[in-house]
């Protein structure tokens, strides 16, 4: 099929996620055709190196034929068994087992979802139910942070707390609050990570306060928000955040969705503090995208509390036909073993140092404003004035002509919508591959740069 109509059978026919109808209608589509380690090709024969992992998700990189071979020998042998009626399938028994082994603290207990945003719908059910059995019926506020990401259900998307996810779709809902995100480079007082974490610590206080402790349910986060544009908190917030939720007596929600399976060094990102949240929901590393599948993890205490309390006898109504998909549980068995049996893990936590420094080394150039990053999870904010910490104004369209300069340039990444290039590259990069990423960044910068009415527009 030629590439023009597969241009207008997509404008004809196919809604992409999170976009603008009509602006996608103008653009048409970029058909991505093939993949390996981690280069992508385009269908019109062009190599690109994926600093995104996809959509932080393909942390092994493309093309791993032992993953290929452990879907296709699931698939031969039982493509589908439904975990209803108390059936069940190997894979899925065993990737619940592995991941309790390898998740913090007692998260011992797993349901599987199909990806992030029915994860933290799960999560979401789950917590009501909990307040009910236990008998506190009035406990089902929500609080989150300003800009952070979980999902697109209709109501995890009211925890979100991105604008584009709320209008129109009338969320947040009554019982759904945000407070501010811990945002050093933008805070009152960037070099003083205590009083950051102080503020978070009591704008969380004083939230809970305003709606009445007995009324909140939990606390959700991201250990480094990503769709935020890459924040990274002072180390020391998580292990606070934790605590204080402990003290408020409300759950305390990781959202690892991005932060899972090593994209910031260890496995999971509450281990760089040592917490263990009483809810986690994960997805995209689990199988590093090659099928759809993620999960929310229960403390021993809240599965417990669910489980006994339950009405006696009866089903706790909750579940979807592919929940531990068999051929998707099979996919994150052998990514598991990818990650901690064939040194893929390590190789990410080897090469994300000279990541850092390599994006750290741009913070000169003059379009930088802020460099942050924990292993290979990373963002660079632009800016037109390094002084004002100015953002670019909408109509220099900077975001776009960055993703189009990169994809010149051979690169992908993610060009956020205020301004922030956001950087996950699979975590079996090469030292090479991590410098050509760089390499190839800073000419995208420059490039940009050159643009005329850009050139004008900075400081
Ligand atoms: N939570 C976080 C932190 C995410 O980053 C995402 C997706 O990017 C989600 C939830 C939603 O996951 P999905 O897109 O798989 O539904």
């Amino acid at each position: 099929m030629r590439i023009n109509s597969l241009i207008e059978l997509d404008r004809d026919h196919l809604i992409h996620p999170v976009t603008s109808w009509t602006g996608h209608e103008h653009r048409g589509v970029t058909v991505i055709e093939s993949g390996q380690g981690v280069y992508l090709k385009d269908r019109e024969g062009r190599t690109l190196l994926d600093a995104f992992s996809g959509l932080w998700c393909v942390n092994v990189g493309y093309g791993r034929q032992s993953v290929v071979e452990a879907a296709a020998a699931q698939m031969a042998k039982l493509p589908y068994a439904t975990g209803y009626f108390h059936f069940g399938s190997e894979p899925a028994i065993r990737l619940a087992a592995r991941l309790a082994e390898l998740a913090p603290g007692d998260l011992n207990h797993v349901y599987f979802t199909l990806g992030g945003s029915d994860a933290v719908d799960s999560a979401l059910r789950f917590i009501r139910y909990h307040a009910n059995v236990t008998g506190r019926p009035e406990k089902k506020h929500v609080i989150a942070l300003d800009r952070g990401y979980h999902g697109s259900s209709s109501t995890g998307a009211g925890v979100t707390g991105l604008p584009a996810f709320h209008q129109n779709f009338d969320v947040p809902v009554a019982t759904q609050h945000h407070i501010a995100a811990p945002y050093p480079y933008r805070d009152a007082t960037p070099d003083d990570p205590a009083a950051i974490i102080a503020r978070s610590v009591a704008a969380l206080k004083d939230k809970v306060a305003e709606i009445g402790a007995e009324r909140v349910a939990a606390f959700f986060c991201e250990p480094i928000q990503g769709s935020a544009g890459v924040i990274v908190p002072p180390r020391g917030w998580l292990k606070a955040m934790r605590e204080t939720c402990r003290e408020l007596d409300i759950l305390f929600v990781a959202d690892e969705v991005i932060t899972g399976f090593g994209r910031t060094g260890p496995l999971f990102g509450c281990e760089h503090e040592d917490v263990t949240p009483d809810l986690m929901t994960m997805a995209k590393g689990l199988t590093a995208g090659y099928s759809p599948m993620g999960a929310v993890l229960l403390s021993e205490g809240v599965y417990r509390a669910m489980a006994d309390g339950a009405p006696k006898g009866s089903a706790i109504g909750h579940g979807f036909t592919y929940s531990g998909h068999p051929v998707s549980a099979a996919v994150g068995l052998e990514v598991l073993r990818l990650y901690t049996e064939e040194g893929v893990l390590a190789n990410g936590q080897a090469v994300a140092p000279a990541f850092e420094q390599g994006l750290a080394a741009l913070a000169d150039h003059p379009l930088v404003g802020d460099v942050r990053s924990r292993g290979l999870l990373a963002g660079v904010e632009l800016v037109v004035s390094k002084a004002g910490k100015t953002k670019p104004p909408a109509d220099l369209r900077l975001p776009d002509r960055l993703a189009a300069k990169g994809y010149e340039n051979g690169l992908i990444f993610r060009a956020f919508a205020d301004g922030v290039a956001g950087f996950a590259p699979p975590l079996s990069c090469t030292p090479e591959e991590i410098e050509l990423i760089v390499a190839r960044f800073k000419k995208t910068l420059d490039d940009v740069l050159d643009i005329k009415e850009i050139r004008d527009a900075v400081d």
